[in-house]
Parts: C-alpha cells; sequence; structure tokens
C-alpha cells in the first residue's frame, strides 16, 4: 500500500510520502535506542510533564488535528474533535496516575522483605490502524512513555499525516528525539524488525491476518507481543430493556464512525417480544440521514475510510443477501464520488452466509431475533471473535448475569461498548490478548523485577 492521504470524501490524493530507506530506518531506531538508555532514568515527574504539554499542545490545536482526521480517512468532524479530546484525556490520564500504578509492589514473606518493582524494557514498536488515527496511538504510547520505554510507529499507510503530526507534538512538547518515532514503513517490514535486539516488544492494532502476522515474528523472536484486533460485538436487548435508550445506543454504537470501529455493535440480538418494535424505531433513525462532507459540522453520513473499505463492505452485504437475508434499509453504495456506503440493516442472517461470521466494518447493522435470553448468549458467543458487548435490561442483576456467560473481554451494560482510559480494553478468542488503558494498560511492557532482601 502506498503511503498516500487520499481524500475519500472524492478519492482524490492530496499528498504521498516517502517509505524510510535502510539507512533512515536504521538511523531512527538507534535514535530511539539511545533515547531509551536515557528516558528508563527519568523521573515520573520529568515524564508526566512531557504528556501534560502533548495534551495542551492538542488542545490548542484541536481544530486543525481534527481536520487531518476528517481528511485523511473521512470521519464527521465533530466526531474528529471527540477523538482528540479522548486521546487528550488519555495522555492526562496517565501522566496523572501512572507513578501510583507502577509503585512498588510488597510479596508477603516469612522472613526479610520482598517486592516487586517495575522496570522498563525498551523500545515498543506499535503497528497502528487508521480508524481513530491518534487514539489508537495515544492509548499504547501514553502508558509506555510513562513506564519509562520508547516508542516507534508504523502507521496505516492511509494516515500519513496523522501519524506525522503525532511525532510533531512530541517534539514541540520537548520530547529529546527518540522518544516518540514515527516510521514511514510497508508492514511487509515488521516481521523482519522483530528481529532487532533494540525492539522489546511489539504492540498492533488491527485486523486479524495482520496481528497473526506480529504475533508470529515476535513470537519466534521471543518478544512480548499486545494484540487489539477485530470485533463483532454482540448487542442483546431483553424483554424488559428500556426501549428507546436501546434504540439511541444501537444508532450510536452501529453508526458512530460510519461502523468502522472494533468495538461496534455489529450484531442487534434482540428478544421475540420486543423484536417488531425495537426494528421498526432503529429503521426510522436512519431515514433521511444527510449524506455529504464529512468536514461539514451538519452532516450525519460521510464516507467510509476508502474506496477499498467500500466495496468490500459491498461485497459483503451482497453475498449475506444473495444467500438469504433481507434488506431493511439501505444496502448498497451512495450514488456519488467518494467512498460511500448507505447505513443498512440486515434481517434473516443465517449460520453459513458472510455476515454471521465475518467483521463487517463499515455501517451494516445485522438483526437477528431470538427466543430468549439463553437463545441470545448462544448466539452472541457463537462467533470467532471476543471484544466487546452489550446487554440491555433494566433488572442489573440478570443482565450482570448474562454478561457473565458471554465469552469477550468487556461487556458493557445499558450502553455500547465505549473506550475510556480509567476503564481496561482489549479482547479474548480471535479478538487477540493483553489490555490497554487503566492500570492494567501500563503493565503490558514493564519487566515486574522481584527485589528480595533476605
Ligand atoms: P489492518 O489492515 O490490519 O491494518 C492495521 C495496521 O497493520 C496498519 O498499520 C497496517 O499497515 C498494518 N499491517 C497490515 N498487514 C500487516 C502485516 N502482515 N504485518 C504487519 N503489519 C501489518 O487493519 P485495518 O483493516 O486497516 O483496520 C481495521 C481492523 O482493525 C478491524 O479488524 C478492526 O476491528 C481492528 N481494530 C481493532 C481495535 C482493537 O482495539 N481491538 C481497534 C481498532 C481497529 P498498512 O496500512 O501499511 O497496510
Amino acid at each position: 500500500m502506498a503511503i498516500e492521504t487520499v481524500n475519500p470524501y472524492n478519492n482524490k490524493s492530496v499528498k504521498k510520502f516517502d517509505e524510510l530507506s535502510e539507512k533512515e530506518l536504521e538511523n531512527k531506531i538507534a535514535t530511539a535506542d539511545k533515547a531509551f538508555s536515557s528516558w528508563k532514568n527519568s523521573s515520573f515527574s520529568e515524564r508526566s510533564k512531557l504528556l501534560n504539554k502533548v495534551a495542551s499542545l492538542m488542545k490548542e490545536k484541536k481544530k486543525e488535528l481534527a481536520e487531518l482526521i476528517t481528511l485523511e480517512m473521512g470521519k464527521l468532524i465533530a466526531q474528529s474533535e471527540g477523538e482528540i479530546d479522548m486521546c487528550i484525556s488519555v495522555y492526562e490520564y496517565y501522566a496523572e496516575n501512572a507513578e501510583e500504578f507502577l509503585k512498588d509492589k510488597d510479596v508477603e514473606v516469612k522472613d526479610g522483605k520482598a517486592f516487586i518493582r517495575n522496570s522498563p524494557i525498551g523500545i515498543i514498536l506499535g503497528v497502528m490502524p487508521w480508524n481513530y488515527p491518534f487514539n489508537q496511538v495515544a492509548r499504547m504510547a501514553a502508558p509506555n512513555i510513562m513506564a519509562g520505554n520508547v516508542i516507534a510507529i508504523k502507521h496505516a499507510s492511509n494516515v500519513p499525516q496523522c501519524a506525522k503530526a503525532i511525532e510533531d507534538l512530541f517534539l514541540e512538547a520537548g520530547a529529546p528525539e527518540g522518544i516518540y518515532s514515527n516510521l514511514f514503513l510497508s508492514s511487509k517490514k515488521i516481521a523482519k524488525m522483530a528481529e532487532d535486539k533494540r525492539i522489546a516488544g511489539m504492540s498492533l492494532t488491527g485486523s486479524e491476518g495482520a496481528g497473526s502476522s506480529l504475533a508470529e515474528a515476535a513470537g519466534k523472536n521471543l518478544k512480548k507481543s499486545v494484540l487489539e484486533l477485530g470485533g463483532s460485538d454482540a448487542f442483546i436487548v431483553l424483554e424488559d430493556a428500556d426501549l428507546e435508550k436501546a434504540v439511541k445506543n444501537a444508532v450510536t454504537g452501529r453508526f458512530g464512525n460510519m461502523g468502522q470501529a472494533c468495538t461496534s455493535s455489529k450484531r442487534i440480538i434482540v428478544v421475540d417480544k420486543i423484536a417488531d418494535e425495537f426494528l421498526k424505531k432503529f429503521k426510522e433513525k436512519l431515514v433521511g440521514m444527510k449524506v455529504g462532507d464529512p468536514m461539514d459540522e451538519t452532516t450525519e453520513v460521510g464516507p467510509l475510510s476508502t474506496e477499498e473499505a467500500a466495496e468490500k463492505i459491498e461485497k459483503q452485504v451482497n453475498e449475506t443477501v444473495k444467500a438469504g437475508a433481507k434488506i431493511v434499509i439501505g444496502g448498497k453504495r451512495i450514488d456519488r464520488e467518494g467512498a460511500f456506503f448507505e447505513p443498512t440493516i440486515l434481517t434473516d442472517i443465517k449460520k453459513g452466509m458472510t455476515a454471521y461470521h465475518e467483521e463487517i466494518f463499515g455501517p451494516v447493522a445485522s438483526f437477528y431475533r431470538v427466543k430468549d435470553e439463553n437463545e441470545a448468549i448462544e448466539l452472541a458467543n457463537d462467533s470467532s471473535f471476543g471484544l466487546g458487548g452489550s446487554v440491555f435490561s433494566e433488572n442489573i442483576e440478570r443482565a450482570i448475569d448474562v454478561a457473565s456467560k458471554i465469552d469477550t473481554g468487556m461487556v458493557f451494560i445499558n450502553e455500547h461498548t465505549a473506550s475510556r482510559p480509567d476503564l481496561p480494553f482489549g479482547g479474548t478468542k480471535r479478538s487477540g490478548y493483553g489490555r490497554e488503558l487503566s492500570a492494567l494498560g501500563i503493565e503490558e511492557f514493564v519487566n515486574k523485577k522481584l527485589i528480595r532482601v533476605s
């Protein structure tokens, strides 16, 4: 894939970037390695100062950074600004809490003293996706920089200006060169980088294929890895749910970011008793939405990230419909230039159909009607993914019981899955392993060193 900004609103190329040469890459890694040798001994207050400065620069430049997101991957401008706000909160959260999270932890022993000291391990290589180009990076960079590690990022090829802007923010905030490095690289180079002794750990957010390729390379070289991969979250609505709230959450949960979130509410599972009413209200919310330029504040339906993404959604929907599923609303490309696809609801999806098994990374809700709670749980778990999920019921004890039976890394009750600095984020099954955010996120790439005093 070329490293290039292509505006998905009109599919026009805006700017191209060259891949790093072997020599340039070596320089970047050598600089990062040198930076680590002093950063690992820096104080928490020095690290906090840096992240707080990055956060304050992001506040100042919020509009221009948000516009870069919208230009490169088509996110509606208000949601791009929301992403920058989210990032600011991630940097500030770790600036404030990292020292407490990483403080020495006593180990109970019968004699003498023992404790765990968390030590940084080196350069952490991040491979990042385009769907939240600033926030995915913040989730990985903030905890690691606070832990004393340094960061090298290979970002998605379609968001090079966002990638460069993050590196510039760190430099402008006063980060010594090499604390945060942007690497313009083809994904083909990643496996080879795992062999480099200076790279201590690897973290990838992206698809299953990319994750398994990175994990293979990391494993071969005995490097720790974290994988945040795809999902097909179930959104279960029980008969005692607050229907209005559930419908509202289904709309934002499925169609926010044009459905391009790992934790989008991709499978809406509603018990029979309220299924018709839910579907009617859900459909009504999608009628007459304003399609247009994502830079325009009044637009409600913008483009997908790329033309290829829109083509893939079209193929997945066509295959599913051909196999017998029905379209309630939407179902096709929008007849205009750019990577547009209609907000869509599909019903009558059966095992064996594309939408039943695959992640649909766009504005397509798969609607399932089930007999009862047990059937809802069974269907929710009949997925190779295990990222997030939701349960809607006014009986919280019941909702918690259902949540405990769902095989995912996260379940939200009476809200769609969301990402917050203070909540751990991550999945199980083919959605990956490891956690980001909260206290758990800062523990992934540290050496939990035992110090024993006899
Ligand atoms: P992708 O193709 O896997 O790309 C993600 C990143 O991986 C990009 O930087 C890409 O580089 C790189 N990459 C691709 N193939 C690779 C390989 N073989 N080895 C090493 N790196 C490789 O993912 P996408 O389709 O752009 O993003 C959507 C996917 O990400 C969805 O499945 C979504 O659910 C998942 N996601 C998960 C989370 C989470 O937290 N669990 C969050 C966001 C997204 P190039 O751009 O150069 O190809």
